[in-house]
């Protein structure tokens, strides 16, 4: 009898111990996993300044998070940036947390660091039971230099005279590299750039004030080097007001009837507004929709002065309409819209061929629907001219067009009465006055003279 308990206990045992240890072998494979966790270092550069944050991601997706260390060694010092310890979720389940993001910052000042050479340092383990319990160990390390000194700004440039809606020439001279700068005026950017001169640290920057910025408005160059460390320069500067004419545009049914169907292909589904209607949602709505072409269109610049001497403008033509024209529009004697006229209208006989104002770049050769068929040439550094309501052109874009070379015809496409050429002079994203570049001692006084002088110095 007892053998035969003996043996029905042992019959009884030997299953328990297999249901036992599926379990335990599960539990000791999983928790005995070898999957490293993983680190991901977000350097903006190698350089890192007092306001640059490191963003530092680490992820275990197994055992989860059990201990995150970030430390800075410098000159044989060890600082420690971040430490963190993960809860586990319970004895056999491992971790709680699989992944986070940190954002570090290094402080030099209030730690004691130094500006110059200093090795990050990163330790992630996991909650595997690897390593007699102390789990998978993932280390980087990475070479950076610490710069807390915010760049110099010297103005080379000495006189800045700028009229309402008129363009100048800014050149400055930094004391090292900068990840960008240039001039603001009120909020909008004029990016400086090299390239123009042999030390890489001289940059040049054309800027602008739209029609809209008089007397009182607020410009400053401002840099931002490649640890983040920010510096502005105010330099001197004197603003001419400008007063712009006013215009009265009478619109008939005839010029509608005439001009209206052109615009059909950007509002098909509008078919049903009344003829006035159609005419406000072309200049207002579309107009603003082609400016907003226009601006996309000329953030392509080449950093070369590829312009030399005057602008040309259309030979023997007469201005039919200024720059900053106040524009009223009437439409059966009442005051139907208001808009600002961006460029020049020049008149000549029909077809009359186009001459490119300066060398430059064909950046666009297109349509822009309010400006019809339109040609830009990039002269380099920002600085573009625009020919608009063409009725051909014979360019194409990134052709290299001379001075003078005839790039298309004057014509009536898009929102124009009759045949001209509509010229506009941009800087950047903002059109400018384009008498000012017609004018050989006004390109002499303000940007010429300014580029020597600052040969000059460089040499
Ligand atoms: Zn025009």
């Amino acid at each position: 009898m007892r053998t035969k308990e003996k043996k029905s206990k042992r019959r009884l045992i030997i299953p328990f111990c297999i249901i036992l240890a599926i379990p335990v072998a599960w539990i000791l494979i999983t928790r005995l996993e070898g999957g490293k966790p993983s680190i991901k270092l977000d350097l903006l550069s190698q350089t890192t300044g007092a306001s640059q944050e490191l963003s530092i991601s680490v992820a275990d997706v197994k055992s989860g998070l059990r201990r995150v260390w970030i430390g800075l060694l410098q000159n044989g010092m060890e600082t420690v940036l971040l430490e963190k310890d993960f809860p586990a979720k319970g004895l056999i389940v491992g971790g709680s947390k699989y992944e986070e993001t940190f954002k570090v910052k290094i402080d030099p000042d209030k730690r004691g660091i130094k500006d110059g050479k200093a090795i990050l340092r990163i330790v992630v383990c996991d909650f595997s039971w690897r390593q007699w319990f102390k789990g998978n160990r993932t280390y980087l390390e990475k070479n950076i230099i610490i710069d807390t000194k915010s760049p110099e700004i010297d103005i080379i440039s000495r006189f800045h005279n700028i009229s309402q809606g008129g363009a100048c020439l800014v050149i400055y001279k930094l004391s090292e590299q900068c990840s960008r700068s240039g001039v603001y005026v009120e909020e909008n950017f004029f990016p400086g750039h090299s390239g123009h001169f042999q030390d890489k640290n001289i940059l040049m920057a054309f800027f602008a004030l739209n029609y809209k910025q008089g007397p009182g408005t607020k410009i400053f160059v401002k840099a931002i080097d490649h640890a983040g460390n920010t510096s502005k320069a105010g330099f001197n500067y004197y603003i001419k007001r400008k007063v712009f004419k006013k215009d009265v545009i009478n619109i008939s049914d005839k010029f509608l009837n005439w001009k209206m169907p052109e615009f059909d292909i950007y509002t098909p589904q509008d078919s049903e507004l009344t003829i006035k209607n159609k005419f406000l949602k072309v200049n207002r709505a579309i107009r603003k929709d082609s400016y907003n072409k226009l601006i996309k269109l000329v953030e392509k610049t080449d950093k070369v002065l590829y312009w030399d001497g005057v602008f040309l403008r259309l030979p023997k033509s007469a201005n039919k309409a200024g720059f900053a024209d106040n524009r009223v529009y009437k439409y059966k004697n009442k005051i139907i819209d208001r808009q600002i006229h961006l460029g020049i209208d020049l008149a000549s006989i029909a077809h009359s061929p186009i001459p490119a104002a300066n060398k430059g770049k064909v950046v666009f050769a297109g349509s822009i629907g309010i400006y019809g068929k339109t040609v830009i040439i990039d002269h380099g550094f920002g600085l573009q001219s625009m020919y608009a309501h063409l009725s051909s052109y014979n360019v194409e874009e990134k052709q290299m067009v001379s001075k003078g070379e005839i790039i298309g015809r004057t014509g009536i496409t898009g929102l124009a009465g009759g045949d001209h050429l509509h010229y506009s002079i941009l800087v950047h994203n903002t059109f400018v006055n384009p008498i000012e570049w017609w004018d050989k001692a006004w390109i002499k006084n303000n940007i010429s003279s300014k580029i020597n002088k600052a040969k000059e110095i460089e040499n």
